[in-house]
């Protein structure tokens, strides 16, 4: 009897760790990332019901109504202990995240992705257009991929297109599609309300540019010229109240809030801001134009 079962035990065993293999050698995130990426930072109330859980630099949002959170970006694969500390420093609970969202699919919003979709069994939605990339862990990114995975892959469970509504509860956030930086980057509009006024917040995805090569080389991209210049005029016409970003340094955060603050939305109002940033970018895709 045992003589017959042995070979099945020892199948088992090999396919379990050609499994544990494959996924190892599959993960490679970059090591040589910014520092202010790891860095903790003391989590604190944006606006109403929408709070920064992220790392010093790494921007992660979360959303909380009385049906569960939303948590808007993940960080590298180590933040998740960082984002789990802060969501309890808080006082609020990380296994009640039920929708999980990301502003691009690159290593450095996705790292800790699958783990929170495991630990909390929460719903992910993304653009269409980030599905592969997502699936494949970066591999197939036009511009950073080509490596292998630089982050865990992870399937979406519903696929969103530009103008969809994102629902839990009574909260409603607007999927803005702001392709260029990934195919399926996205921005999130939304209303918070604290019992003194509402505020309609923007999370934007600034379309800064990844690739070292003229548009005209991205064989595997040949929409990216159109789609810069598509996001950032849309980018442009937005109305909002405060805005925030995937980058804390994008929108300086930290010159607008220091630990401790007290509570104050409107400190991340700052159109002037927003508008000086896309001003830049524009610079920057013109000057591309011409290499
Ligand atoms: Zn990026």
């Amino acid at each position: 009897m045992f003589r017959n079962l042995l070979p099945a035990v020892i199948l088992v065993s090999f396919s379990l760790l050609l499994t544990v293999t494959v996924t190892a050698q599959k993960v490679k995130e970059p090591q040589a990332t910014n520092p202010a990426w790891s860095k903790p930072c003391q989590p604190f109330r944006i606006a109403g019901n929408l709070y920064y859980v992220g790392t010093y630099d790494l921007a992660c949002y979360l959303i909380t109504t009385p049906e569960g959170h939303i948590l808007i970006n993940t960080g590298l694969a180590a933040s998740v202990s960082q984002i789990k500390e802060n969501i309890k420093t808080l006082g609020l609970k990380y296994a009640d995240i039920r929708i999980l969202l990301t502003t691009q699919a690159h290593y450095d919003h996705m790292g800790a992705m699958a783990a929170i979709k495991k630990q909390t069994g929460a719903q992910l939605m993304v653009h269409e257009k980030e599905a592969e990339v997502l699936k494949d862990g970066g591999q197939s990114d036009y511009a950073l991929g080509g490596k292998g995975s630089s982050f865990k892959p992870v399937t979406p469970d519903h696929l969103l297109q530009d103008g969809d509504t994102i629902r839990l509860g009574q909260m409603q956030l607007k999927l803005l599609h702001h392709p260029g930086h990934t195919k399926g980057s996205s921005s999130f509009l939304f209303t918070v309300n604290d019992g003194q006024r509402s505020y309609k917040v923007l999370i934007a995805n600034m379309p800064s540019i990844v690739t070292e090569k003229p548009f005209a080389e991205v064989s595997s991209y040949p929409e990216i010229r159109n789609d810069y210049a598509y996001t950032l005029k849309a980018m442009k016409n937005i109305s909002f109240d405060i805005w925030l970003a995937s980058h804390a340094s994008q929108f300086n955060l930290h010159s607008k809030h220091k630990p401790g603050d007290a509570y104050n939305p409107s400190a991340f109002a700052d159109r002037a801001g927003y508008d000086a940033e896309l001003a830049g970018l524009q610079q920057e895709y013109d000057a591309k134009l011409k290499q």
